[in-house]
């Protein structure tokens, strides 16, 4: 099979699952054509994912489809933003057409479950690297930004933290705890989480008009959390305690002979969550409330605004944000 049966096969296929609105022309020329939703602002983003970075070597074809579409769509979410179309560049090491049916079909899931649609992309030949390039949309000038936190505001988490964490080391330690025990189904359901993160697309449009700023939690809460203080210019003050970890992490076996409070630190410190991390004002707590309950997610207030550049704890102790960095 060469390249354009590739394409024609596996990429136009999967192209027709998508319902993305405003497509003129889709695959097959030299660009796509397509036309923005009236009185919307585009927002646009890219994600690379490299085998073994990105994620394990073990990794199925379906879950690295998923997975990377997945991190994209969160993005947008993000932002507010609702899902219009993406391109994909793939670079593949050989024609395993089984592989890329698996990663085809990871894909499809998402696309079904948000109808953003493929309209064109790049197939190339090396290691193996997924590059997406995603476009969403909102209204004009509601879009949710990094900067908008306020001294004041109440900072929040949606879900829960640490399943990233907990599936990587349960990756990582080949399904076995350190008693030699095999692992519980939640602790199966934080490596299915770590593996299909799902894009908080409804929360984060749902969230325009509420929040004063958001960012999804990839490299970690505090790592994560402190971009916005940043682009903010303000600290928060955390109550660490309060962060809802996931039952993996709360169990405390996956890190061996750690106290609660190292636990604690890890799973905030540990990306792939995916969750939202938002600030929104103290007088909009009931329409947060109202939100987590229409949204069936929980959404946590961790913390507040406060003057400043860091993130400190109820005593005035710095927390700092590892989070992971590829340089
Ligand atoms: P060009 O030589 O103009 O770059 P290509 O031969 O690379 O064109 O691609 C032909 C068509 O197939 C283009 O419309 C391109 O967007 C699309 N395409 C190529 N690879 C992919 C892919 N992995 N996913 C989706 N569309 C793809
Ligand atoms: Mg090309």
């Amino acid at each position: 099979m060469n390249e354009f049966e590739l394409i024609q096969a596996y990429f136009s296929t999967l192209a027709s699952k998508g319902v993305g609105k405003g497509v003129e022309l889709g695959i097959g020329d030299d660009c796509a054509i397509l036309t923005p939703p009236a009185n919307s602002q585009l927002v646009v983003s890219t994600d690379t994912l490299i085998a073994g970075v990105h994620f394990p070597d073990s990794t199925s074809a379906f879950d690295i489809g998923f997975k990377s579409l997945a991190v994209n769509l969160s993005d947008l979410a993000a932002m507010g933003a609702s899902p219009l179309w993406f391109t994909l560049c793939i670079t593949l090491p050989d024609r395993n057409t089984q592989w890329v049916e698996g990663f085809c079909n990871g894909m499809a899931e998402l696309i079904q479950q948000t109808g953003i649609q493929l309209v064109g992309g790049d197939t190339t030949k090396g290691p193996l690297s997924i590059s997406i390039h995603v476009t969403g949309a909102v209204p004009v000038g509601e879009a949710l930004t990094r900067h908008g936190a306020c001294v004041g505001d109440d900072v929040y988490v949606s879900g829960v933290i640490g399943h990233g964490a907990a599936g990587l080391e349960m990756v990582l330690s080949d399904f076995e705890a350190p008693d030699g025990s095999r692992f519980d189904e939640y602790l199966l359901d934080a490596l299915q989480r770590f593996n299909r993160p799902q894009p908080r697309l409804a929360l984060g449009q749902a969230l325009r008009g509420i929040a004063t700023s958001c960012i999804d939690i990839s490299d970690g809460l505090l790592a994560d959390l402190q971009h916005v203080l940043s682009a903010s210019e303000v600290g928060a003050r955390l109550v660490l305690e309060s962060v809802p970890l996931s039952d993996a992490v709360m169990a405390g076996c996956l890190f061996g002979d750690k106290s609660e409070r190292e636990n604690r630190l890890l799973a905030c410190n540990a990306g792939d969550d995916y969750e939202l991390c938002f600030t929104a004002p103290e007088n909009k707590r009931e329409s947060v409330d109202a939100l987590a309950a229409e949204q069936i997610v929980t959404l946590t207030r961790i913390g507040s605004v406060v003057e400043g550049a860091s993130i400190v704890e109820k005593g005035g102790e710095e927390l700092v944000g590892l989070g992971y960095q590829h340089f």
